[in-house]
């Protein structure tokens, strides 16, 4: 049989068969994994084969295999073994939550976020949350930014998840989907998933002051079913796609907007930075490439070793 997990213990893992019906599974043996070391061989959104084996009048599964994954989201172990843990996996669109303030979101992150994301090909939306609360300076600092990724081919969604401003939008972008909410703790993924599915309940966290973090309540990946032909997966916060090993012409690509004008720089290993007839720095002097994106673009590769590898961030 086939099955998709959507919760796990460590030891146990819940897995949907398509029937709809869920099994408690653990695992045959020990599976060896291509590429990565994580403390977990399944993770929450895996695509697995599994037999029924009797016990008893239960019925116990074991899982035998895990179908390749197209993508998944890791975070370093909190152990000091230096493996990683799997999130999640097959994730079809991130919601990447923006606030302005409160706490703030700065392009640095939302441009690390983006690279990852653009690596493993998984659609991300900005939702700009906690509108009902911004003022005018706010607001122009929110257009600034749609300024910056729509031309680029980002979909850019204005919400308020206490107020339920187009949340309709954000239900619409989500059918016929997994979906993983992202961003710093304390932007509201919380308030906006019990928004969209109010009897999903999950925990919110108040914000005491300005300068406080709503620390995010989540700690084990768990997949749900909603009303609507749609799935997420509830993760504790999440910073980026990973692991992403890269050479430094590589990191280019996945600027959408850099890649474009690639193939109008002199040398097509081009990395945009002294060499002569650069189309991106060209584009950049005449305000057509935004300079907060070059900027990130420019820590990124300095601190390669370091960046590249999203495996290390420490959430
Ligand atoms: P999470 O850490 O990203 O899950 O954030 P939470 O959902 O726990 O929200 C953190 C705080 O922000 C809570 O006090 C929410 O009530 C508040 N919040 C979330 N969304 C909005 C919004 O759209 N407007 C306002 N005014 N507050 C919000
Ligand atoms: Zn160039």
């Amino acid at each position: 049989m086939t099955g998709v997990v959507y919760k796990s213990t460590g030891s146990w893992y819940w897995v949907k068969s398509e029937d709809g019906r869920l099994h408690q599974c653990r695992i045959k043996g020990k599976f060896r994994l291509k590429g990565i070391k994580s403390t977990n061989p399944v993770a929450v959104g895996d695509r697995v084969h599994f037999d029924l084996e009797k016990k008893g009048d239960d019925e116990v599964g074991i899982i035998t295999s895990i179908i390749d994954r197209d993508n998944y989201i890791v975070r370093k172990s909190v152990n000091l073994s230096k493996q990683t843990h799997i999130i999640a996996a097959n994730v079809d669109i991130v919601f990447l939550l923006i606030t302005i303030n409160n706490p703030p979101t700065f392009t640095t992150f939302i441009d690390r976020f983006l690279v990852t994301a653009e690596a493993y090909s998984v659609e991300t939306v900005l939702v700009f949350n906690k509108i009902d609360t911004y003022e005018i300076e706010e607001r122009a600092e929110i257009l600034y930014l749609r300024d910056i990724y729509e031309p680029i081919g980002y979909t850019c969604i204005e919400v308020s998840a206490t107020e339920g401003k187009n949340i309709d939008k954000i239900k619409e972008l989500m059918k016929g989907k997994i979906s993983v909410f992202a961003g710093h703790s304390g932007v509201g993924k919380s308030t906006l998933v019990n928004a969209i599915e109010p009897s999903l309940d999950l925990k919110t966290k108040e914000i005491s002051d300005q300068h406080k973090q709503g620390q995010h309540t989540t700690t084990f990946a768990e997949m749900f079913d909603l009303s609507f032909d749609a799935r997420i997966i509830d993760t504790p916060g999440i910073k980026g796609f990973g692991v992403v090993d890269m050479e430094k012409d590589e990191l280019g690509d996945y600027f959408p907007e850099f890649f474009a004008l690639k193939s109008e720089c002199k040398f097509n290993n081009c990395i945009h930075i002294k060499e002569p007839q650069c189309a991106v720095k060209d584009a950049l002097e005449h305000e057509e490439v935004a300079w907060s994106r070059y900027k990130s673009y420019l820590q990124i590769l300095e601190g390669e070793e370091e960046n590249f590898r999203t495996d290390n961030w420490d959430n």
